[in-house]
């Protein structure tokens, strides 16, 4: 553990953030459990943060009276760290270290509560689930084993004692127990925590004298940023909750806001992050974004308010009029969520076209990371089809690195061009060697370089732009009209009677593989290719299909 550790960590800072993060989460879980069953044995009245430092036994203490946790839920929830000490996982450490700055990224693999041991050389966890009677006890040392406990007298909730190592600022080591730096930590990474986070500035009131205990203060803001005005508002602080919602620790490329008045009244924060997640393309990725109502947290991952090939945006989406015991279920079918879903839809698609005007630079970043998700959306959603061509690239002959948009590529059409040529493959240079390729070469005609595996099919289902068929180069007989017409069809004639034996006997050699052999106007050096039928599956397809199992 302290291996990892030390692969993660650039900022120390961090482990307050994480800790803060967990009891805020435990509150939002808490405050819903007890929306939904009344009858849960759980005080709500003052649900908050505390933090406690103590100068002289040199420990600090994040309390929340949230959900808490049962005998179980610590050993698997806490006590498991030590199985995750995979290779392969400290191999994704340190790749995501070489990708940018590092600080934090924590949260994405789940162990945020172990950044306590960046600063502490002793952990103790006391904690009780709602509703129950009995409390957990766990510590550890960091050193690979912990203890655990039931204990009888636990306030419900979690507190988190870290019994901290000595100050040491030339390596990031602040004194943890200076009111100062606390202040600060909570200011910069858990402004937008919704719940307060209060801290007694003097420390455990034992031994200072006074009889009263001093008033706690609330580090934090507390309001949902969503609801503040947006000019009140400042970049970075949309970028910590971006941070803290997206389990990111890079800024996120855009944020986007929206508000909906009327009969069905919500708004939206959302995010477009600056790189896409290591799952986005594996079945079970987590999606959508979180859902409130009014405030109240009521899910993570709420899919329905997105389409899926939306699904790599984070952010809130606070709906004011819908039951805090909506489920996911009900969701799907909604009305107004199915409204809801095409706004945002619209409303990314339109920032992302904005980001294309406006900054080449950020909008060929997104396109490489999301391009090919997005792309997905040109097969499923029809209705938005035309936005997403608006703001799609693609790869060229026309050019060796900018990619084109179809637009472009219509407005480059030579003089009798009809169709829009592509072709897919594996990757730009098979593309470019294949034998298909060699009569658009050599008559100048610019062919998109599709590569990825959407591509095949989006194409095949969007078939036409602005009333130019989309039409692959290796699919059917494509006639390019002839450079020198004499020998166009009177010539071809000629050939094929010339040929006629040499086709015959391969035709017979190939029989139970192809359906025709057939002279070609589309080669110049190779001497065959491999065409499809114009509404073949292409070899890549049917790949795809095949793996697919269907
Ligand atoms: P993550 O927050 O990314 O899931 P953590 O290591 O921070 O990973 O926490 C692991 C889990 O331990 C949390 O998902 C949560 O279930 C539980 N947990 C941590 N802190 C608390 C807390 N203060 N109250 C209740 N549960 C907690
Ligand atoms: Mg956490």
């Amino acid at each position: 553990m302290q291996l990892m550790i030390h692969s993660i960590y650039s900022n120390k800072d961090v482990f307050l953030r994480e800790l803060v993060s967990n009891a805020s989460d435990a509150l939002d879980k808490l405050r819903l459990e007890k929306l939904r069953d009344d009858a849960l044995d759980a005080d709500v009245s003052d649900l908050h943060i505390g933090i406690d430092v103590d100068k002289e036994a040199r420990t600090l203490t994040v309390r929340d009276n949230g959900i808490g946790m049962s005998y179980d839920e610590v050993g698997q929830l806490i006590g498991t760290i030590a199985n995750s000490g995979t290779a392969q996982f400290l191999q994704e450490l340190r790749e995501a270290k070489d990708e940018a700055g590092a600080e934090g990224l924590i949260g994405r693999f789940g162990v945020g509560f172990y950044s306590g041991f960046m600063v502490a050389d002793e952990v103790t966890l006391v904690t009780r689930r709602a509703g129950e009677d009995r409390g957990t006890r766990w510590s550890s040392r960091g050193e690979g084993t912990y203890t655990l406990e039931a204990v009888d007298d636990a306030p419900q909730g979690t507190s988190i004692t870290l019994h901290l190592k000595p100050a040491d600022p030339e390596n990031q080591l602040h004194d943890y127990t200076d009111p100062w730096k606390i202040r600060e930590i909570v200011k910069r990474y858990s402004d937008f925590i919704t719940w307060p986070v209060r801290m007694v500035p003097e420390g455990s009131a034992a031994g200072d004298g006074s009889d009263e205990a001093p008033a706690p203060e609330t580090l934090n803001s507390t309001k949902a940023l969503w609801a503040r005005p947006r000019d009140e508002v400042s970049d970075d602080e949309y970028h910590e909750l971006y941070k803290h919602i997206g389990h990111d620790w890079q800024d996120p490329l855009e944020t986007i806001r929206l508000q909906a008045e009327g009969t069905f009244e919500y708004q939206a924060l959302l995010f477009l992050p600056a790189h896409a997640p290591h799952d986005l393309f594996t079945r079970d990725s987590k999606r959508g974004v979180q859902l409130y109502v009014k405030r109240v947290f009521i899910m993570d991952d709420c899919e329905a308010l997105l389409p899926p090939y939306l699904r790599f945006v984070k952010g809130v989406v606070d709906a004011a009029d819908l039951s805090l015991n909506v489920s996911r279920e009900i969701l799907q079918q909604d009305r107004h969520i199915e409204m809801m879903r095409r706004r945002l839809t619209k409303k990314v698609l339109s920032t992302v076209k904005d980001m294309k005007a406006k900054d080449q630079d950020r909008y060929a970043t997104f396109w490489r990371e999301f391009g090919t998700v997005l792309k997905e959306g040109l097969v499923t959603d029809p209705e938005t089809r035309d936005a997403i061509l608006a703001v799609a690239s693609f790869a060229s002959t026309h050019d060796d690195t900018e990619p084109t948009t179809l637009k472009q590529y219509v407005e480059r059409m030579k003089d009798g061009q009809d169709d829009i040529y592509y072709l897919t493959g594996e990757s730009r240079q098979a593309i470019e060697n294949s034998p298909h390729m060699e009569a658009f070469r050599s008559r100048g005609i610019e062919v998109l370089l599709l590569t990825d595996a959407v591509d095949e099919v989006w194409a095949d289902a969007v078939g036409e732009y602005e009333g130019k068929r989309l039409r692959s180069v290796a699919k059917g007989q494509i006639d390019l009209g002839s450079e020198d017409e004499d020998s166009s069809d009177g010539g071809r004639e000629q050939q094929a009677e010339e040929y006629a034996g040499l086709l015959g006997w391969m035709q017979e050699q190939l029989d139970e593989d192809i359906k025709e052999v057939r002279l070609s106007s589309r080669l110049t050096v190779s001497p065959a290719c491999i065409v499809s039928d114009a509404h073949d599956l292409t070899p890549a397809l049917e790949n795809m299909y095949r793996a697919m199992g269907q």
